[in-house]
Order: C-alpha cells, then sequence, then structure tokens
C-alpha cells in the first residue's frame, strides 16, 4: 500500500519505519524539521514503569495547593478555564481505583521494556549510543510523602514493575550528586533514557529515508476521500496520493478527527525544560523528584530539568517563568550545582503533550474509514511509547491482529 503519516515526531517517524519494513511505500508529512514537536524537549525517559496514570484517586484534594504554590507543579491560565473544563471533568471521571487499574494494564502493556521495542528500529540507524540503560530514579524528601502514594506503587508492583526502595546512605550512595535533604528514593534498574530525543528520533528518519521512505515537508490540511476509500492527504504543497492515512500529528491531530466524525476529547498540558550546559552536578541516571514532580536527565547538550503541566492551549504564548522556575527545583535536587547561571550557559523550551483524560492515547481505526488509522495523545509518555505505538499502526494496516490489546485506546471511548 502506499501510505501516508502526518507528523515526523517520535510516534510518526517510528509508525513510518515499521510501516517501511513491512514493505509499503511510506511518506511522512511534516511542516517542520524532524522531531521538532513534543518530540524535541521532553526528558528521555523510556520508563516502562510509567504505568500510573495522571488522575489518581487523592489527586483531587492537591489541586488547589499545586495551583497556588508558585513553585508547583500545576497551573492553569484563566483565560483558557472554560475551554479546558470539561476535559478536567472527564480527567477526574478517569480517576476512581477501578478506572485507574484499568489504564494502568493497558500502560503496561504499551511500555513494556520500552528501550527493547526500540531497539530494532535503532540498531537500523546505528543510534545505540543515544540509548542508557542504567535505571531509573524516584526520589522522596520524607517517608510521609512516599507513603501518600502507596496506590501508585501498589499498581506498579501489580503490574509487575521491578523496584528496590534505597534509604539515606544506600540512595547517596547510589546517586552521589544528590541533595541529603532526600531521604528515600526508588530504584527502577529496567527503566531507560535517551541522551538526545530530538537526535534519536531524527537518527530514525534518516535511516526511514536511508531504506526508501520520503518525508514530504508540507502541512498537512485534510483526508481526502472517495466514499469511504482513502485517496490522499490534502496539504499546502497539493494532494499527496496515499492508500492509508496515519494521523501521528501529536496535539494537533484534533482537525483531523473531526473530519472523520470522531469526538475526541484531546487537549494539551504543555510542559517546559530548561537545560544547564556543562553542569557541575550530572546524576547517573534520569532522576524523578516526586515532590518537585519533575525530571532531571543528565544528556548530550548538559543537565535537562524537564517537567510541569499548564493549561493553556495551542495558542498562548509560553511562560518562561515556568521553566526558570525548573532550575530552583534542580538546584534544591543537587546541591552541587551553581546558585547562579549565565544566560548563555541556558537555554528553554516549551511543548504540547497531547493529552486524553485518561493517559491512553488513541491508537485505532477512524470512524469513517477504515484505512484512517489515529495514533496520537500519549500525554506524558509518547517517547516511551513511540516505537510500540509504531508497531500497532503497522499491525492494523497489515490488518493482523494487533501485538498487544488496542481496545483501551479507541477512539470512540468517550463518545
Ligand atoms: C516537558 C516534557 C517532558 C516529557 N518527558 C517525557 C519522557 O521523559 N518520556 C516520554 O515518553 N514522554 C515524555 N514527554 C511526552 C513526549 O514528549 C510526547 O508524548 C511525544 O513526544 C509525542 O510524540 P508525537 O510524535 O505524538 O508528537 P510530536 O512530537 O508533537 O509530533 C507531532 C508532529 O506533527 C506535526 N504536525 C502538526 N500538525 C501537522 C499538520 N497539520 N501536518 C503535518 N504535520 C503536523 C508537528 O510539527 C510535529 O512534528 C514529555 C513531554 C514534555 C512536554
Amino acid at each position: 500500500m502506499k501510505v501516508g503519516v502526518i507528523g515526523a515526531g517520535a510516534v510518526g517517524v517510528a509508525a513510518a519505519s515499521w510501516l517501511l519494513r513491512d514493505g509499503h511505500e511510506v511518506f511522512i508529512v511534516e511542516p517542520g524539521g524532524v522531531a521538532e514537536g513534543s518530540s524535541f524537549g521532553n526528558a528521555g525517559c523510556l520508563n516502562p514503569s510509567s504505568v500510573v496514570p495522571m488522575s489518581m484517586p487523592g489527586n483531587l484534594p492537591k489541586v488547589p495547593g499545586w495551583l497556588l504554590d508558585p513553585m508547583g507543579p500545576l497551573s492553569i491560565r484563566w483565560s483558557y478555564a472554560p475551554r479546558i473544563a470539561p476535559w478536567i471533568y472527564q480527567f477526574i471521571k478517569a480517576g476512581t481505583p477501578d478506572r485507574v487499574r484499568q489504564q494502568s494494564v493497558a500502560l503496561q502493556a504499551l511500555l513494556h521494556d520500552s528501550a527493547g521495542v526500540y531497539a530494532p528500529l535503532v540498531k537500523n540507524a546505528g543510534a545505540e549510543h543515544l540509548i542508557r540503560r542504567n535505571g531509573h530514579l524516584c526520589v522522596y524528601r520524607t517517608r510521609a510523602d512516599l507513603e501518600a502514594d502507596a496506590f501508585a506503587w501498589q499498581l506498579r508492583r501489580e503490574r509487575g514493575i521491578r523496584f528496590d526502595v534505597l534509604e539515606r546512605d544506600a540512595l547517596w550512595q547510589q546517586e552521589p550528586s544528590l541533595s541529603h535533604d532526600y531521604a528515600l528514593g526508588v530504584f527502577f534498574p529496567d527503566n531507560a533514557h535517551t541522551v538526545d530525543p530530538n537526535k534519536l528520533i531524527g537518527s530514525l528518519a534518516d535511516a526511514f529515508l536511508r531504506d526508501g521512505g520520503r518525508i514530504v515537508k508540507a502541512r498537512a490540511t485534510g483526508i481526502e476521500m472517495t466514499g469511504e476509500k482513502v485517496t490522499g492527504i490534502r496539504s499546502d504543497a497539493g494532494l499527496l496520493a496515499a492508500d492509508a492515512v496515519v494521523v501521528a500529528a501529536g496535539a494537533h491531530s484534533k482537525p483531523f478527527t473531526a473530519e472523520m466524525g470522531d469526538s475526541v476529547p484531546l487537549d494539551t498540558e504543555r510542559g517546559y525544560h530548561i537545560i544547564i550546559k556543562d553542569p557541575e552536578a550530572v546524576p547517573r541516571t534520569s532522576i524523578m523528584d516526586a515532590s518537585g514532580k519533575f525530571v532531571a536527565t543528565p544528556m548530550d547538550m548538559g543537565l535537562r530539568l524537564a517537567g510541569t503541566v499548564e493549561f493553556a492551549g495551542l495558542e498562548a504564548a509560553p511562560d518562561w517563568r515556568r521553566a526558570r522556575k525548573l532550575l530552583a527545583l534542580g538546584q534544591r535536587l543537587f546541591p552541587g550545582l551553581a546558585q547562579a547561571y549565565a544566560e548563555e550557559r541556558l537555554s528553554v523550551w516549551m511543548g504540547f503533550r497531547a493529552s486524553m483524560p485518561d493517559s491512553l492515547p488513541v491508537i485505532g481505526r477512524s470512524r469513517r474509514s477504515a484505512q484512517v488509522i489515529y495514533a496520537f495523545g500519549h500525554g506524558h509518555v509518547g517517547l516511551a511509547g513511540g516505537a510500540q505505538t509504531g508497531r500497532l499502526v503497522a499491525d492494523l494496516v497489515a490488518g493482523r491482529h494487533p501485538i498487544i490489546p488496542i481496545d483501551p485506546f479507541r477512539p470512540d471511548r468517550f463518545a
């Protein structure tokens, strides 16, 4: 078949790569560079342990505190509040213990052995040097903070995620750069990270081009159909003929679903990063600060501090104060960092997570045509879940039984 993929992020590039391996003629439509969307600036974690959805029982009472805390992990641009309200309503509804357990099972299937699922693509691209399979640490300041996350730890145990709890000296030996204000940590030996997400996905895209794929630099504007049959992708570079279309435009996927008759509550949780070039303190692995709710990852370009959730839609200008707050949180985590930095040592970024209220992506066929396949909405785990999603897309295009159950990801689950 001739398959057109809309979007060259982690998901689109992985899907295109698996489709090419299946022998299809494949092109990607992308108006910018490869992996310049959300896939550019994430924390780089390939964490099978991310089986805990964002909406959890007990989170709701914490929200006012998070919103009021200037260092807090959550903010809402008040002008956007009426637009995000229905999404937040669905988010709250998704947080019952039963639903959380179901979401967690689906996440475990999607994220299992994330680095291993990428491995054939990474090997083919000669990009093994961009992956570190050396685990991940989640750190807490107090035992009460750890105990407050008891349900999350129970979920991980139920999903068979391996982890070791480290206390004080054991933790500080494991991670010498860590502040001794953090007395407890949990080490995940099976997690991995990339030292440059943009280069990783860029390398996969280079291999895709080398192996016969095509990237068309254009903005897709719609999907051309004759009855239920797909004939191509409309774009600002004209009509691009295709027998099947994969929608992998991340947070910008909604117009395509509307055109296909699907009502999908996709919105964006904007996130930020700040990078310290040549940092004085470098952790051995990626570290999640469970109280600050951000991740510090040692990368090729420096120490990346990434996280926060901001509800402000796709149009509003970035609020760079949120990236600066990550620097202050990073200085609290690693006392070896300098107290102040010259601007040329820092760089900031904002990206649009494509987020569904139940923390699960949309992977499946459109209502109007079986040849239009959705692959977006991965929220906080789209890098980790990119390769597996790509395999599922290839299964759907080929008419094969999907390698994992995809019913939890069906597009009409909120209809
Ligand atoms: C601060 C932060 C930290 C994160 N940390 C992690 C992490 O550690 N691990 C993890 O797994 N995930 C993480 N994520 C989430 C992860 O980055 C995303 O889930 C993932 O990058 C989504 O990939 P994608 O391909 O779906 O979307 P994107 O990377 O956003 O790609 C979508 C592409 O579609 C293109 N596009 C848009 N509209 C059109 C159109 N009309 N026509 C053609 N192309 C179009 C865009 O230009 C873009 O290139 C993080 C996100 C943020 C913001």
